[in-house]
């Protein structure tokens, strides 16, 4: 039987679409995703410190959310809203 090499495993994962996996001496590591903020996560998790895209993706990702939240917490209800609040109230006319 033939015994394959380290080598010659990764090849044959590569060829079938498999990743290789990951508790062989994690030579081989995704590369980063730069100016995304998926990027500046995998510095974080790499503990290093984020280059300048990944800064920017962050802080836009970061100010997106806060906008969304805002809107969501102390926006003006929605007609949707409005009218399920009448009508939990029982009718206010
Ligand atoms: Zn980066």
């Amino acid at each position: 039987m033939a015994e394959l090499t380290d080598a010659q495993l990764d090849e044959l994962m590569e060829a079938i679409g498999l990743t290789p996996p990951k508790n062989r001496g994690g030579s081989k590591r995704k590369p980063i995703a730069h100016g995304t903020y998926r990027g500046a996560r995998q510095h974080y998790y790499r503990r290093e410190p984020l280059c300048e895209e990944c800064r920017d993706a962050e802080r836009a990702y970061q100010a997106e959310r806060k906008t969304k939240q805002r809107h969501g917490r102390t926006g003006y209800l929605t007609e949707e809203e409005w009218q399920a609040r009448r009508d939990a109230k029982g009718g206010a006319q």
